[in-house]
């Protein structure tokens, strides 16, 4: 399924051309269509699913189709954090179509409650509100929501969390009867349900139920320079009785130069990779699956339908790109309640990347110290930006290109 499959209005499907959004995710495929509708959602998914641009979508297809300049659409949503995200999505998904939004939340001074009322005054399509301030804003009849056609509340678990279940049904009580209303949240407990009940009509459902990775497999990470990587690789594939092994790089390039490498090294190992004829690719699967070759190198074509009983370990050499992809890769271990290890090389720029992986999947992954010939790594600290990559003083070659392209073919 591809973005154009929904029929989207032209300015949006520049402006998810122009965020480089190639193909919907799961939530967007189910979610978006029934949204089109016009008919009430509950929708399950977490963060890191594509839900924003999931309900941003439908509805910025409606304005952009009749834009009659007034509040179209309200997004409740529980942290101001959250909401000025929504806002930039918003920015940026409908640039090109012509759709204005304002954030407002509680928190700030009285200048930017005042900023917010002015903002409000010369109309926007679409308002993204914590509770708290909208229904001051209510009470004191500074946002009219007449016209309103979409609710959308996000998080709506964490709403009820933060106590905010009364304040919600009291900001309903201001809007339309008529109006299509989407509810996303995280998890569905029971009082969740209870709301949907009381303001939702007749909804469809969708859920998108992200797979954790099997208790069986062993999770670790080292955290590693990029031109420590090739070493450590050798010394845990050399000093671990590992019998049948995956390991998944960023791109073909690294796939080929580790290749090249472990085969120095006297490993037994094949390198998989876009660039080989089916016919060799299949060979080269085969040979593995009958575990004539030991090791097998490749990018993310790597972890989707292969079938191969009895993998070991899998290797992140780099940290994948996205938490399903990290869940889909080490799912290649551990199959059929087996036992399996799966390791992660995070260096200091993909630290970030690797703690939404740990989120998503709720626990910490240890991090393994580094054999002491390697030295030190980086430390860990996912929410410090990090300058250029760093190369350990011990270090002196560099094996791998240093600058990351967004423009590589992962799935080379
Ligand atoms: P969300 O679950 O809405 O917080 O989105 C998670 C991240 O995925 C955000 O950074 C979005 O910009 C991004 N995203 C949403 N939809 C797509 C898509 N179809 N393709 C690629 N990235 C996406």
């Amino acid at each position: 399924m591809t973005f154009s499959d929904f029929n989207l209005d032209t300015s949006l499907t520049e402006g998810l051309l122009s965020m480089g959004f190639t193909k919907p995710t799961p939530i967007q495929e189910q979610a978006i269509p029934i949204i089109l509708s016009g008919k009430d959602l509950i929708a399950c998914a977490q963060t890191g699913t594509g839900k924003t641009a999931a309900y941003l979508l439908p509805v910025l297809h409606h304005i952009a189709q009749n834009n009659d300049g007034k509040i179209n659409t309200l997004i409740i949503a529980p942290t101001r954090e959250l909401a000025l995200q929504i806002d930039q999505q918003i920015e940026a998904i409908g640039y090109f179509a012509n759709v204005s939004s304002i954030a407002v939340y509680g928190g700030g001074d009285g200048m930017a409650w005042e900023q917010q009322k002015r903002a409000l005054k010369g109309g926007t399509n679409i308002v993204i509100a914590t509770p708290g301030r909208l229904i001051s804003m209510l009470a004191a009849g500074d946002i009219k929501l007449q016209a309103l056609k979409h609710l959308i509340l996000d998080e709506a678990d964490r709403m009820l969390d933060m106590g905010f279940n009364e304040d919600i049904l009291r900001i309903i009580s201001y809007l339309p009867k008529q109006r299509q209303t989407l509810l996303f949240s995280a998890t569905m407990p029971p009082k969740i349900r209870a709301l949907a009940q009381k303001i939702l009509l007749s909804p469809l459902e969708v859920n998108i139920a992200i797979s954790k990775p099997a208790e069986g497999i062993l999770q670790q990470a080292y955290l590693t320079y990029d031109t420590q990587k090739i070493d450590l690789m050798k010394y845990i594939l050399k000093n671990a009785d590992f019998s049948s092994v995956i390991i998944f790089c960023s791109t073909k390039e690294k796939v080929k130069a580790l290749d090249r490498e472990l085969h120095r090294a006297g490993l037994s190992v094949e390198a998989f990779h876009s660039d080989l004829e089916q016919a060799k690719r299949e060979e080269i699967m085969l040979k593995f699956k009958n575990k004539q070759v030991r090791i097998l190198i490749g990018t993310d074509i790597l972890s989707r339908g292969i079938d191969v009983e009895g993998i070991s370990l899998v290797v992140n050499f780099d940290a994948p790109p996205d938490p399903e992809d990290y869940i889909h890769r080490i799912g290649r271990t551990a199959r059929a309640e087996t036992t399996g290890t799966a390791i992660t090389f995070i260096n200091e720029l993909d630290q970030r990347k690797f703690s939404s992986i740990e989120s998503l999947i709720g626990k910490e992954v240890p991090k393994i110290a580094l054999p002491e010939f390697l030295g030190n790594g980086p430390e860990y600290k996912p929410f410090v930006r990090h300058a250029a990559p760093h190369k350990p003083n011990n270090f002196k070659r560099n094996k791998f290109p240093q600058k990351r392209n967004p423009g590589s073919n992962k799935n080379g």
